[in-house]
């Protein structure tokens, strides 16, 4: 019997009438014949309330007692799903992550998955049952509650399906599929039949939420078929797979966004060996991640040199670099936690020249500056005023024609 992860988001789950529409959609499945392991996250908007909660007891929660909450969310869940199911006559059994062992590392609040043991989930299967297990929790081989980080309930799916060798990992979520861009953005944003692996973890990597960037690592590693599919409205939803010849090749597939930036400048630094490490290492030293890096060519024997972090890390980077200004008696600082960075993404783009001076060409057509560029091989990226985030990807999206289907080049 083919057997199905399947994983339903937060929106999803948000109230008890909606969880009876899923136990409806997965019964459904069962009744085609298939065997069906549920992944789910907590009720949309719980995980932020106790996040709020925690903040309320303690100004910066303690990791371990953090992750001991936030796993409440998805132990509601798990439960009201299998009643839903049971009072449909459909046999079904909840676990938590330490109940079947999803066992972590000990990073609370971004633990990673290292082993599962899939025997009490077949034994259930076998029986025909279906087994519903809470997404973004795990256990430590120490016996304490660890979670994924926030979107991690995908990443739970994806390593389950990788651990039973599942047919697919089918992500329902409030949108059916993952689209040229974030369509609250952009209305006209179109929906994807399929994309590559590599595709959807750069837009994943640069900001498009839809997916939490491990679970599509996770499924590219372990070759994890993936598709992205609504709830509420049916259809194919997106194939993640493995580039073949079969499919479209457009330019660029896709608009991704992040507006969790910030930037940061030293100005006349002295320029010479070791001035980058000198600048980055305590930044790194304190556990903080630097996202882009610009540093100018030296005139005058001095340097300027302008890095991102994430807006949560602005003020501690601040407080660091300017003890390293006074180190280096640097000139002075520069700082903006207002910009966002704006990306194109696409395979296509290996063999075309002149992407990056088209994508240059829109944004100066609309009079947006650009403060920061990076590239690789299959993504631009730019730094732009956040105040032009909205203008910026509409733009984009009309010059590389992604609310038309895609013509085969
Ligand atoms: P869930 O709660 O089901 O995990 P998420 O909120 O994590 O759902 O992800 C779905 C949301 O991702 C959509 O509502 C959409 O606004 C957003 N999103 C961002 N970029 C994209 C994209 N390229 N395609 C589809 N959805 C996107
Ligand atoms: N409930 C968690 C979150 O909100 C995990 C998830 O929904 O995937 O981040
Ligand atoms: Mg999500």
């Amino acid at each position: 019997m083919a057997l199905f992860v399947h994983k339903y988001g937060g929106t999803s789950v948000g109230s008890v009438e909606r969880i009876r529409h899923v136990a409806d959609h997965v019964m459904a499945a069962r009744a085609r014949g298939e065997s069906i392991v549920v992944v789910v996250s907590a009720m949309s908007g719980e995980t932020n309330r106790l996040i709020a909660l925690a903040r309320e007891a303690q100004a910066s929660p303690d990791t371990r007692e953090l992750d001991v909450l936030l796993s409440t969310g998805e132990q509601v869940t798990i439960a009201l799903l299998a009643m839903a199911l049971i009072e449909r006559g459909c046999p079904a059994t909840s676990y938590t992550g330490s109940q079947v062992s999803i066992m972590t590392d000990t990073s609370h609040t971004k633990a990673r998955i290292m082993n599962i043991d899939t025997q009490p989930i077949l034994q259930d299967l076998q029986k025909g049952k279906v087994v519903v297990v809470a997404g973004f929790q795990g256990v430590t081989r120490a016996g304490d509650i660890t979670t994924l980080g926030r979107g991690g309930s995908d990443t739970t799916a994806v390593a389950l399906a990788a651990a039973l060798k599942a047919a697919e990992c089918l992500i329902y979520t409030d949108v059916d599929g993952v689209y040229t861009t974030d369509p609250r953005i952009e209305p006209k944003a179109r929906r994807l039949d399929r994309i590559t692996f590599e595709e959807m973890l750069e837009m994943a990597s640069l900001g498009s939420k839809v997916l939490q960037i491990r679970s599509v690592e996770f499924a590219g590693k372990y070759n994890v078929p993936l598709r992205v599919l609504s709830s509420f409205k049916p259809g194919e939803g997106t194939l993640i797979s493995y580039e073949d010849d079969s499919m479209e090749k457009p330019l660029i597939s896709g608009i991704a966004f992040n507006r969790d930036e910030a930037k940061l400048t030293i100005l006349g630094v002295p320029d010479r060996p070791g001035i980058a490490s000198r600048i980055l290492g305590p930044i790194a030293e304190a556990n903080i991640e630097v996202d882009m890096i610009v540093q100018n060519v030296a005139e005058d024997g001095t340097t300027n040199f302008t890095f991102t972090v994430n807006r949560s890390d602005y003020g501690q980077a601040l407080a660091i670099l300017e003890a390293t200004r006074q180190q280096l008696e640097a000139r002075q600082i520069e700082s903006n936690d207002g910009i966002v960075k704006v990306s194109i993404v696409g395979v296509g783009m290996r063999s075309h020249a002149g992407i990056a001076a088209k994508m240059f060409d829109t944004l100066a057509h609309e009079k947006i500056n650009i403060q920061m560029i990076s590239t690789s091989e299959i993504k631009i990226s730019v730094v732009i005023d956040e105040a032009y985030l909205e203008l910026a990807v509409r733009a984009l999206h009309e010059a590389f024609e992604l609310d038309h289907p895609p013509v085969a080049s």
